[in-house]
């Protein structure tokens, strides 16, 4: 999933300043399973900037209100009522980078991302998210026992480790596990630590970063 923290509420706070009425717009996808954005949340934002406000003596309206996803452009529209009849100065968006990026497009409005979007990762406990993926465009894990050198290698090295690596560590931080070195333990484990032979070509962004924005067309899904 996309994986995503709150800005600091005084970056938050200067973002809104100049504006009386704010829509407050949440997210039930990504952002809610990673506690970033989602109904509660939102709850807490509105509250906190509603305090901080009338503490300055500059009162914020905001209204809050929280929808299925923010990628979509079928829940943007649910948006229209409050968003087409000049109620609202702004919209401050609680979703992944694309949340307030779709309200924009749909709406001519200015619009704030409450949210610093990350990564591509999953929860290893309880409130700690790692990255797994950075949407390379040709996924080749099944080289490396599964696991991917570009996201978890601090060089994103094809062909590892690096001198750096030890006890098990990467030599950026005692707390990131050298992926090279769990990469061997589990291709010794699974019989193919012969594999690590092959020399691997430097990664080929062509596929992913080079000529623009991506885009995936799925004609029997189109309409
Ligand atoms: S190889 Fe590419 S697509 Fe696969 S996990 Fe790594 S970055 Fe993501
Ligand atoms: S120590 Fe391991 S994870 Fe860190 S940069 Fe070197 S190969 Fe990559």
């Amino acid at each position: 999933m996309v994986i995503a923290e709150r800005k600091p509420i005084e970056e938050i706070l200067a973002m809104v300043a100049d504006f009386k009425k704010v829509l407050l717009v949440g997210c039930k996808g990504c952002v809610t399973v990673c506690c970033a954005g989602g109904t509660k949340e939102v709850g807490i934002l509105g509250s906190a900037l509603r305090i901080a406000r009338k503490k300055a003596g500059n009162p914020l309206a905001l209204v809050e209100h929280t929808l299925e996803r923010q990628c979509d452009p079928e829940y943007i529209e649910q948006l229209a009522p409050m968003l087409e009849n000049g109620e609202f100065d702004a919209v401050l968006s609680m979703a992944c980078s694309v949340g307030p990026q779709f309200i924009a497009k749909r709406y001519l409005k200015q619009v704030f991302p409450a949210l610093n979007t990350t990564f591509i990762g999953g929860s290893l406990e309880h409130g700690v998210w790692a990255e797994f993926c950075q949407s390379c465009g040709n996924c080749i894990i099944h080289n490396f026992g599964g696991l991917c050198p570009i996201s978890r290698c601090s060089k994103s090295l094809m062909n590892g480790p690096c001198g750096g690596s030890s006890g098990g560590k990467c030599e950026v931080s005692n707390e990131i596990d050298c992926v090279w070195q769990l990469i061997y333990d589990r291709m010794t484990a699974l019989g193919q630590v012969d594999r690590m032979r092959k020399i691997f070509p430097i990664k080929d962004w062509s596929t992913s970063r080079d000529g623009g924005p991506r885009k995936i067309t799925r004609e029997d899904l189109k309409l």
